[in-house]
């Protein structure tokens, strides 16, 4: 493979960073058994997020390859689990420095087909290889226990591999994303199919076929491309697989769990969010005017964990806003591929008419437009563009305060004490992140306490990590895939009972008590 590509429009760079990962003369499909193969399904087309013009096409998996891909992962999941767990340790961090030592493409890859800037597209393939690395760590130390029964049995647990686990992703980051739900599967014995979304297929194609390159058995990864009612739905109902883990959005999420349920399958559902960023007075403002803008414009406001509602003490809400506001309009929006550009388009025309359309009834349920509001100048007018927008002084209940906009869309409102901020910060359905920023430790703490989200940060904002557990309450979701809390979803405890005693007593049900 080479990494030394030149500068070249985003299709070109997508045309040529597939071809360098996956082979000159590689079209778009599911990789299933080793060999990209062309979907029975409709013809779907990947938009440039920048330009509007077309990337690439490729046709949905459909049924057919869902279940041929099924029966290779089954057959590869024994496969993997005859290997020694430290030979499945090595072989994960093998992956993980093939990620390394293709990061600078794959980044292309990722940046041009999701228009998110390539310095940050560079950082998350950068954590894909440290996740990888971190599970690999884990393969020789998952156990069981010896557990101490009234009667003369030796019990003990295994934690058996579920089999086929299903991953399903969305588009915004779609690598990190794979990484995060395909390492701890695999650390736990399973044999994973991913299904990336339709819009944002083409990197999880290349990481897949890096594990193949790294040693992991053929079959052990595969990727599933297509539409979520068709490609992603037959998946979920497919009898060999046995668990999913489904990141996306509300919607999404409980069409697949109702489908999960019907089938007798369990979830992990991590959605969407509406979370509270909070500043009391007593803050490092500047600190906090940077972490604010990080917490929404980071990744265009398309990140779940998104600081979305802007939660300030009253006397200093308009100030605070003020110089959110300038900060904001500092930020380089730019093509995505310009290694200076701090913030890109909207990844689909579908999201940018969603996000427009937020705004355009947050203003008419009364906020202020403090920053933003249109598209910046100079950037090619088909693309999908809105500078960081700021609606302030919003009333929590209105639509653009409520919905998840998932876009470069703060909306701001003030609160006057503590117990107002913490009412404010749980008046939504979501409960995935949370901030506060003040310099009084005790209140950082109750705040913590009290506000319902499933990450929480004090003086800070985004930070995540592949060792820390990561989900949601409430509409956000629930199940965690993400430190030691995904090794219970990704295994299953089971229960081994030897008789030791001389003399059992033979029992129907539980056996009696030691005397
Ligand atoms: P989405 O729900 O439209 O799609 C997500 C994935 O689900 C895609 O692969 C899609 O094809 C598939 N899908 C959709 N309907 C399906 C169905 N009926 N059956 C099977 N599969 C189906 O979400 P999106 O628009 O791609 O992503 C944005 C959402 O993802 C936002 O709500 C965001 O907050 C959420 N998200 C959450 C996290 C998290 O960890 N909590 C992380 C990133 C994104």
């Amino acid at each position: 493979m080479n990494d030394q590509l030149p500068m070249l429009t985003a299709a070109e760079t997508a045309r040529a960073a597939f071809a360098s990962l996956l082979g000159g003369g590689a079209e778009p499909g599911s990789f299933i058994g080793g060999a990209l193969v062309a979907g029975q399904g409709a013809s779907l087309t990947l938009t440039d997020p920048a330009t509007g013009e077309t990337l690439a096409q490729y046709r949905d998996a459909g049924a057919t390859l869902v279940d041929e891909a099924a029966r290779l992962a089954t057959e590869a999941q024994v496969a993997w689990m005859k290997l020694s767990a430290s030979a499945r340790g090595q072989k994960l961090w093998a992956w993980g420095e093939a990620i390394d030592a293709h990061a600078p493409t794959l980044a292309r890859l990722e940046s041009a087909t999701t228009g998110k800037p390539i310095r940050d597209c560079t950082a998350e393939v950068l954590r894909v290889g440290e996740m990888l690395r971190y599970w690999a760590g884990w393969t020789d130390k998952i156990h069981g226990e010896v557990i101490p029964v009234p009667s003369g049995h030796l019990v003990y647990t295994r934690h058996e591999p579920l089999g086929v686990v299903l991953a399903i992703t969305p588009w915004n980051a779609p690598l990190f994303t794979a990484g995060w739900n395909v390492a701890p599967a695999l650390a736990c014995g399973n044999a994973v199919l991913l299904k990336p979304s339709e819009v944002t297929p083409l990197s999880a194609l290349a990481f897949a076929k890096l594990a193949e390159e790294a040693g992991l058995p053929r079959g052990l990864v595969q990727v599933l491309v297509g539409d979520g009612p068709s490609t992603g739905a037959a998946a979920v109902a497919h009898e060999k697989v046995r668990k999913i883990t489904f990141v996306g959005s509300p919607e999404g999420g409980a069409a697949v769990a109702a489908l999960a349920a019907r089938h007798g399958k369990a979830c992990v559902l991590e959605l969407g969010g509406k979370s509270a960023n909070i500043v009391f007075e007593d803050a490092d403002l500047d600190a906090a005017v940077k972490g604010a803008q990080a917490a929404i414009f980071a990744g265009c406001g398309q990140s779940c964990v998104a600081g979305s509602r802007l939660l300030v003490a009253r006397p200093l809400h308009d100030r605070f806003v003020s110089m959110v506001a300038a900060g904001a309009s500092q930020i380089r929006v730019g093509l995505p591929l310009d290694p200076a550009t701090e913030m890109g388009p909207i990844a689909t025309q579908r999201q940018f008419a969603r996000v427009t359309g937020l705004v355009a009834e947050g203003l008419a349920e009364g906020a202020q437009l403090a920053a933003g509001g249109a598209a910046p100048l100079n950037l090619p007018q088909a693309g999908n563009w809105l500078s960081p927008t700021i609606l302030a002084g919003i009333d929590n209940a209105a639509r653009a305060a409520q919905e998840e906009i998932f876009g470069p869309v703060l909306v701001t409102m003030p609160f006057d004490d503590e117990a107002d901020a913490v009412r404010l910060a749980n008046a939504t359905r979501f409960g995935l992140a949370a901030a506060v920023w003040t310099r009084d430790v005790g209140r950082a703490h109750r705040m913590a306490a009290a506000v319902r989200a499933g990450t929480f940060w004090v003086n800070g904002y985004r930070t995540i990590h592949v060792s820390v557990p990561f989900g949601g309450f409430g509409a956000s979701g629930h199940g965690r895939s993400s430190g030691l809390a995904a090794i219970a979803e990704y295994t299953a405890p089971k229960a081994v009972w030897v008789e030791t005693a001389a003399e059992p007593r033979v029992a129907f049900g539980y056996g009696a008590p030691k005397a």
